[in-house]
């Protein structure tokens, strides 16, 4: 989709700071990290959110999961822990309409979550 921002940067079209790609997968630093590291981490296929996933997605959802965890390893996270987050929809405050999954570490995470 040309008029979504994640499927430009999985294009190539605008720039981001990629730490891990595969076939199906990107992963780059969030533009505005909350977190000393804070990675998106996407299927290069256009879909809006975990909502609209079905089971044609659950492979697609198995390897975004498992490159979060490698982009973890990545940025040195799992010794101290780390947090994976999608956020889906308006109360969770999903503003790119793109499934992404947040990868945040590096610091202590509050529970419940804001
Ligand atoms: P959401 O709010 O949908 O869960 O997460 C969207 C994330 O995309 C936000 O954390 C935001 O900082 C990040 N973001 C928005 N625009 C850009 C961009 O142009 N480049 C990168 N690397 N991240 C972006
Ligand atoms: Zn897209």
């Amino acid at each position: 989709m040309t008029d979504c921002l994640f499927c430009r940067i999985a294009a190539g079209t605008i720039p981001a700071k990629v730490i891990y790609q595969d076939e199906e997968t990107l992963a780059f630093e969030d533009i505005h990290p909350q977190a000393p590291a804070h990675v998106l981490v996407i299927p290069r296929r256009h879909v809006v959110s975990v909502d609209e996933c079905g089971e044609p997605d659950r492979t697609m959802l198995g390897t975004i999961l498992l490159a979060c965890a490698k982009v973890a390893k990545l940025k040195g996270l799992p010794q101290r822990g780390y947090r994976i987050v999608t956020n889906t929809g308006p109360d969770a405050g999903q503003s790119v309409f793109h499934v992404h999954f947040h990868v945040l570490g590096g610091r202590p995470m509050a529970w419940p979550p804001g």
